[in-house]
């Protein structure tokens, strides 16, 4: 229920939604003097709670809940409920705004913590770059946009060459470290719109969105010229074998186009690493495709 509460809402301005919110809570309020005092209603309540807890966090879904339990006591007085002593709705409007309360803050923390995992479950935690699972997201949803509106892309599939010798030469631990450095040195070479990710092992793969395949070798080649100096600098024995695709077919997919860029890319190990092997779409991903150094 909370997910289609939450659905909803989606695309709305955060000032829609707490006005949302707070005539859900009038409406409430006056179902709850309509069903008469003899009714507990307050459960209710929490919808408009739950709402703005998720949607805009713990500081709205306060004052949502300071507001609902001002509603409530108005509701139990209009609905004709008395009390021994004149202080005890007043002592149970305290109680329910504790618990509207403590529910806001708990939903506010649920949601964060949720958001928090659910970026933690898309980074690679060594490199810090994307992992697989985020990579087809994003860059699945790129692909989609640049084949919709016909707009250029490219992707490249990466593999280390000799990256076992770092490992078994230098230790695990600088084979890590190697992987750090060519995550960073592909950030900070290439664009900010460009999506990086470690697909796994010492693979890794870039989509560039808006860039043709020229584009791409020259901004991939100077990458490779800048990862190889970096692997240079620190004496390890490794180079850098790359599969470049540049599609604009409209049956690209981002599967398609990671399979002929991995295609590629072993054909630049076959032909003796240290390369990149690019091919211009011609139908990329389907049987037959073959690329050019
Ligand atoms: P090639 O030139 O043909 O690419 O061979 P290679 O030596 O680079 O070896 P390959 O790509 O076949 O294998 C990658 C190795 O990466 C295998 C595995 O032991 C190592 N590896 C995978 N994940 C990690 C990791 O997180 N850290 C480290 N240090 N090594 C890893
Ligand atoms: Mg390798």
């Amino acid at each position: 229920m909370l997910t289609a509460i939450v659905r909803s809402v989606a695309g709305q301005s955060r000032m829609l939604i707490l006005v949302e919110a707070l005539l859900l809570t009038v409406v409430l309020g006056a179902a709850d003097v309509w069903t008469g005092s003899e009714f507990s209603f307050s459960i209710f309540y929490l919808m408009p709670i739950t709402l703005v807890s998720w949607t805009l966090g713990r500081r709205s879904a306060l004052s949502i809940a300071v507001f609902a339990s001002v509603i409530w006591l108005w509701a139990d007085y209009a609905a004709g409920h008395t009390y021994s002593q004149p202080l005890i709705p007043y002592w149970n409007a305290s109680v329910r705004l504790g618990y509207f309360a403590l529910f806001a803050i708990l939903f506010a923390r649920l949601h964060d913590n949720l958001d928090r995992e659910r970026d933690l479950s898309r980074v690679d935690p060594l490199t810090g770059v994307q992992n697989r699972r985020a990579f087809e997201e994003f860059a699945g949803r790129e692909v989609e946009r640049a084949v919709r509106y016909t707009r250029p892309m490219s992707l490249a599939f990466i593999d280390i060459d000799h990256f076992k010798q770092v490992n078994d030469r230098l230790g695990h631990q600088a084979g890590d470290e190697l992987l750090s450095e060519v995550a960073a040195t592909l950030i900070s070479t290439l664009r900010s719109t460009d999506i990086i990710a470690r697909l796994g092992g010492d693979e890794f793969a870039v989509l560039m969105p808006e860039t043709d395949s020229q584009a791409a070798v020259a901004a991939l080649e100077k990458s490779r010229g800048v990862l190889n100096a970096r692997m240079q600098s620190n004496s390890w024995p490794a180079t850098f074998s790359m599969g470049v695709v540049s599609a604009e077919s409209p049956h690209t997919t981002l599967a398609g186009l990671l399979a002929a860029a991995d295609r590629l890319m072993y054909e630049a190990k076959r032909a003796g690493r240290d390369r990149i092997v690019q091919s211009s779409d011609l139908g990329v991903g389907l049987p037959g495709d073959s690329g050019s150094a």
